[in-house]
């Protein structure tokens, strides 16, 4: 497609506007180009064809604008085509593209760790060693808590998701599409209990306390503490469901880490750069990580991840033993230095809180309402609804799956999640307009409140 485009970024007009079916029918010509080519094990949520984006709006071939409640998975938490990350590229890309920072060196490398060391918790000294995905970070993580403490075991939980490279789909919990036929997995992981409060089987209460002593038990009788490198979570879930775990939780388990000279890993690759209402969603119980993962929301929308944590851990790791061609690209890094000049600048942290002040009383009033939402939870601008058959806490995919496709049909990009995949995920652009949110949030309400009136979705 060669059209004369209008910019995208936040000066794209903001609104939904369906102007064809969803997908359009130029859509559906390139859905057609791409069958053709396209490897199916790549799936696609919603297709559209995108031509532009900003704001909290996507816009496809067809000029339908569509409301994103989703951000690219949690990427473009900025918004897409921020004017400070387009900015940065854009310098950046016509001075030079890549020299690979492990061959000669560039600022912006340096740049982006110094401000990593600033914003992860903890005032400790700190380094960060930069990689591509969120998968590549994860894997980093591992690597240096082996060569820091010389044990091999890996403690993951029950829901969890760091990514679908080898070791990554071992720490991964959901078989069906992650891991399906792709082993033998990496050993010496092991996959203990999570403080799921919705499903916590003596209830939300108990569920901190209770969890946080089946995993220590587990841990020193099944693994021994003493062979235990590192301990990998998500602060809060989000491929397994948006599952924010139950209080006193996550800081437990951080103590047992620091008695038992356990790395504790945080994957902060979802929740991070403000998504949660902190640049960190382990700064909500006070918790400091050894090692931070971070990916996603970390340069609005270039592909850069990394691994920042205590200085004597970094350091244990052999000179060249971590790298990769592209890791810090320095495109990727001037995009980073502008998408956190933006969080600055446009105090997104307090953004994502007001999005969760909105979002989750607009949500608990749609629980009451309807029975087949089992659960509302998330943090910030990470919110989800678990959706169950009514009066049970069975879960509902079917239900789940309708009413994202309601939405998609309404010109509103939801994501579904969860082990179960009964959970309806919102993770808007922290620049939503407040008007556009309004909107996305009452077509979800609809979709959902339609569920109880068959023939409707
Ligand atoms: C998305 C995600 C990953 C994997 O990141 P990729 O960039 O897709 O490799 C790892 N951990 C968490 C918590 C994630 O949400």
């Amino acid at each position: 497609m060669t059209t004369a485009l209008a910019p995208g970024g936040p000066t794209l007009a903001q609104r939904r506007l369906l102007v064809t079916e969803i997908p359009g029918p130029r859509s559906r010509a390139l859905l057609e180009r791409r069958e053709a080519v396209v490897a199916p094990g790549v799936g696609t949520v919603l297709p559209v064809f995108v031509e532009r984006a900003g704001g909290g709006v996507l816009v496809d071939v067809d000029g339908n604008s569509l409301i994103d409640l989703g951000s690219g998975i949690a990427v473009v938490g900025v918004g897409n085509a921020a004017p400070h990350v387009v900015e940065g590229v854009r310098e950046q890309v016509e001075r030079f593209t890549h020299t690979c920072f492990m061959v000669t060196p560039y600022e912006g490398y340096v740049a982006v760790c110094e401000e990593l060391a600033r914003l992860t918790p903890g005032s400790h000294a700190k380094r960060s060693a930069l990689f591509n995905t969120g998968s590549e970070a994860v894997e980093n993580a591992v690597k240096i808590a082996r060569a820091h403490t010389g044990r091999q075991a890996v403690i993951a939980f029950d829901h969890a998701y760091h990514g679908r490279t080898n070791l990554t789909m071992a720490l991964t919990a959901k078989n069906m599409p992650y891991k399906h036929g792709f082993g033998p997995f990496a050993p010496e992981v092991y996959r203990m209990p999570m403080a799921y409060p919705y499903r916590w089987p003596t209830g939300p209460e108990q569920c901190g306390p209770e969890a946080l002593a089946a995993v220590t038990g587990a841990i020193d009788a099944q693994v021994g503490a003493g062979n235990v490198a590192c301990v990998v979570i998500e602060p809060i879930q989000g491929e397994g469901g948006f599952v924010v775990p139950a209080p006193g939780f996550l800081s437990g388990l951080a103590e047992y880490c620091r008695r038992n000279g356990i790395v504790f890993v945080a994957d902060e690759v979802q929740t991070g750069f403000a998504r949660t209402g902190d640049w960190f969603a382990c700064e909500h119980e006070g918790v400091v990580p050894d090692l931070v993962t971070t990916a996603k929301g970390i340069a609005g929308g270039l592909p850069l991840a990394a691994v920042t944590g205590r200085a004597e851990i970094m350091d244990a790791v052999h000179k060249s033993g971590l790298g990769g061609t592209y890791g810090g690209n320095p495109l990727a890094c001037a995009a980073a230095l502008g998408a956190i000049r933006t969080i600055e600048e446009q105090d997104l942290c307090a953004a994502a809180r007001r999005i969760g002040a909105t979002m989750l009383p607009r949500l608990r009033a749609l629980q009451d309402r309807c029975p087949a939402v089992g659960d509302v939870r998330g943090r910030g601008a990470m919110v989800a609804i678990e959706l169950v058959q009514p009066g049970t806490t069975t879960p509902d995919p079917a239900a789940t799956a309708a009413v994202a496709a309601a939405c998609h049909r309404a010109g509103v990009v939801v994501l579904t999640c969860g082990t179960y995949g009964n959970v309806l995920r919102f993770l808007p652009p922290l620049v939503i307009p407040d008007h556009l949110l309004d909107e996305g949030l009452m077509v979800v309400e609809q979709a959902v409140v339609a569920l109880g009136r068959p023939g409707l979705t």
